[in-house]
């Protein structure tokens, strides 16, 4: 992808974006590059660091998280005799698990829950693996050993930004809308968002730049639609787990979603 943009006459930098400061036709943005500061000027910005929602936090105000929601993700290496093709999702009283094959002889193993849960799983890796073959969201027993890595601690809770646009400026992909992972939609989110993101934007270009003024609000009512939908469907979610009323985990992502009527 980042082929084909250069290859269309986008020019990269790599670098981190440190410090935002504005400036009479924009914005002037401060990135670190190594030991390197360099200060770029730009007439429009676009968010797309994700979770971090960089440019969100400096320029909106930053949303709130429908429930808490931390994941524990490892990745796995998978013995020969795992042919499995299935995504597997389990729900347990402390919250959730998933785990898929992916190429290569690897498997990736998560479990969603509340923080304490996930920090004891990142903190002490074969909690991960003991559990995860105790409950059987793996295909195969035989697990001990195979951590590639430790486990990383993810924040995994849908957010959405109280403001994702505004004059000369942008947010697309978890920046603007950050998706619980039941969903699986993280990705294709991002595609959709910067492809909407562009299209709003491509009215208001002249002389390759976007101007100041652009319509924003078909966007943000798409944005807000999709938001809506993954609402929808995790109340579904939730509400469809009756067998542990009495779980932290459910009753927590329960009270966050009124059940369907
Ligand atoms: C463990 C895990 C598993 C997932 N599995 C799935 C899945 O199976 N299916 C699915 O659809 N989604 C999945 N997701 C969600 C999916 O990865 C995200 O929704 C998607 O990557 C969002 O894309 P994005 O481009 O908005 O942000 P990101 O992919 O997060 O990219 C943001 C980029 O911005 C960079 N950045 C951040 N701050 C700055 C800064 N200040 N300056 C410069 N750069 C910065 C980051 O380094 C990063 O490269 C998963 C997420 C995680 C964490």
């Amino acid at each position: 992808m980042l082929a084909l943009a250069t290859r269309a006459g986008v020019t990269h930098i790599d670098g981190q974006a440190v410090a935002l400061a504005p400036a009479a036709d924009g914005h002037r943005v401060r990135l670190q590059r190594g030991s390197v500061e360099e200060e770029l000027s730009a007439p429009f910005l676009i968010d797309a660091t994700g979770r971090a929602a960089w440019l969100v936090r400096k320029l909106g105000e930053p949303g709130v998280r429908a429930a808490e929601l931390m994941a524990a993700v490892a990745w796995l290496r998978s013995p020969p005799s795992d042919h499995d093709q299935s995504t597997r999702v389990m729900s347990v009283p402390e919250g959730w698990w998933y785990s898929a094959r992916l190429p290569q002889g690897l498997r990736v193993l998560a479990f969603h829950g509340l923080r304490h849960a996930v920090g004891e799983h990142v903190r002490t890796p074969a909690s991960l693996l003991a559990e995860a073959r105790r409950c059987g969201i793996l295909p195969h027993a035989s697990v001990d050993g195979e951590l590639l890595a430790t486990p990383q601690a993810h924040d995994a809770a849908l957010r959405l930004q109280n403001r994702f646009a505004g004059h000369r400026w942008l947010a697309v992909g978890d920046a603007a809308l950050a998706l619980n992972p039941l969903a699986s939609q993280g990705l294709l989110f991002a595609l959709y968002s910067g492809l909407q993101g562009g299209r709003a934007l491509l009215p208001a270009v002249v002389d390759g730049a976007v101007g100041p003024t652009w319509d924003s609000a078909d966007y943000l009512a798409r944005v807000r639609r999709v938001h809506q939908s993954n609402e929808r469907a995790l109340r579904g979610f939730a509400w469809a787990e009756t067998r542990f009323p009495e779980a932290p985990f459910w009753r927590q992502h329960q009270r966050a979603v009124s059940p369907v009527l």
